[in-house]
């Protein structure tokens, strides 16, 4: 069998003591979800990857089983150089595969462009991992302070750590038993192959301590931003009425320079302003002859593309037209899946409420109608 396959060996056997988890630190949950199933879906999720195998220790396979069910595993060793030869003898013994990404399953979030650097420097060497630049200052000893180390010429070396599958096979048979090694690079460089760096991310940092636990469930909440739009345009006789993305049979059409929908507009100033992108003057001046009697659903899903290409997703729209007529209830429903069709989310996402003025002001007058949006959007953590 042609050996051509690259696979993932996730490191996770270990017992995690010092995070302050119940359970082992593999297993607990991170954003609800249990940390190895982060990076086993990171992992199986890249184009490059071809099969993922999960390293767990002697009775942790229900654990791992409730994580990730159905998941490829391996029985580990006591130590950690021990878990990896077993999961880098089972890939070796499927015969298939050429090339392994070895990743600890303590840092659960794994950039798919730290993966592209990996497997592009896999082609040149034998084995490549990712490196960060030490920030803090470094010194020996603890109490009292030893001399301080020249951190210009260190870097942190993180995982995953991609190989030659024959190489670190070879390397990890030839290892000394009684010696540990602090990770599979190392082990590698000491057989004479040079080891490639590529940069490396703060998100695949591992998490060690409670705090970091803590701190990562922070970072996949991501951020909410809420903002919101106002329109009013002037009714007229002899317009169309286009309300809400609907046509709407009525004596009086609005009037403005497109087709004036006042409900789309304001819901297009309310998105634009989740991603502090200006208004809808800004994107679609007036002054310009193409958006005369446009279709304002170019607008909407114009300003709905820029939120998306900032990495932000539509959450929920509430909008509030606000005139004495037409009635808008009849026409609640057909906005609502006109809207949401336009901006790809679901009904249940789009809100719309009308209100009169009492007979009072513009709108009471039947002069005009107003339009108020709020638009919720969410930016991911991860
Ligand atoms: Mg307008």
């Amino acid at each position: 069998m042609a050996s051509s396959l690259t696979a993932a060996l996730i490191v996770a056997a270990g017992r995690g003591e010092r995070s302050g988890q119940s359970l082992p630190k593999q297993f607990a949950r991170v954003g609800g979800v249990p940390l190895v199933a982060h990076a086993w879906r990171a992992l199986s999720a890249h184009p490059g990857i071809d099969r993922v195998l999960v390293v767990i220790g002697e009775g942790q396979q229900d654990l791992l089983d409730a994580a990730i069910p159905g998941a490829d595993f391996v029985i580990g060793g006591d130590t950690r150089r021990d878990s990896v030869a077993a999961g880098l003898d089972a890939l070796a013994a499927a015969g298939d595969v050429a090339r392994v990404l070895v990743h600890d399953a303590a840092r659960p979030f794994v950039p798919h462009a730290v993966i592209d650097r990996l497997l592009g420097a896999l082609d040149d060497a034998a084995g490549a991992v990712p490196v960060l630049p030490v920030a803090d200052t470094l010194a020996a000893g603890s109490a009292p302070l030893g001399a301080t180390v020249d951190r210009s010429a260190l870097v942190r070396v993180q995982t995953p750590q991609a190989f030659d599958l024959a190489a670190i096979l070879s390397a990890h048979r030839g290892w000394p038993a009684q010696r540990e090694a602090t990770d599979d690079a190392q082990m590698l460089r000491q057989t004479g192959r040079a080891v490639a760096t590529v940069e490396g991310d703060a998100m695949l940092d591992k998490l060690t301590w409670p705090g970091d636990f803590a701190a990562a469930e922070a970072r996949m909440r991501g951020e909410f931003r809420t903002a919101t739009g106002y329109d009013v345009h002037r009714l007229a006789a002899g317009e169309e009425l286009w309300l809400g993305g609907v046509r709407i049979p009525h004596d009086k059409g609005l009037a403005g320079h497109s087709d004036a929908d006042v409900a789309l507009h304001a819901i297009t100033d309310a998105l634009l302003g989740t991603i502090a992108a200006g208004d809808i003057g800004t994107h679609f001046p007036p002054s310009d002859p193409q958006w005369r009697g446009a279709d304002s659903a170019q607008f909407l899903t114009h300003a709905a593309d820029l939120v998306a290409a900032e990495g932000a997703s539509i959450r929920f729209i509430d909008l509030t037209i606000i005139c004495e007529a037409p009635k808008i209830g009849p026409h609640r429903d057909a906005m609502r899946d006109r809207i949401a069709a336009l901006l790809r989310v679901d009904r249940a996402r789009i809100s719309i409420k009308a209100t009169t003025t009492e007979r009072l002001g513009f709108t009471g007058r039947g002069e005009g109608i107003a339009a108020q949006a709020a638009a919720t959007v969410e930016f991911s953590g991860v």
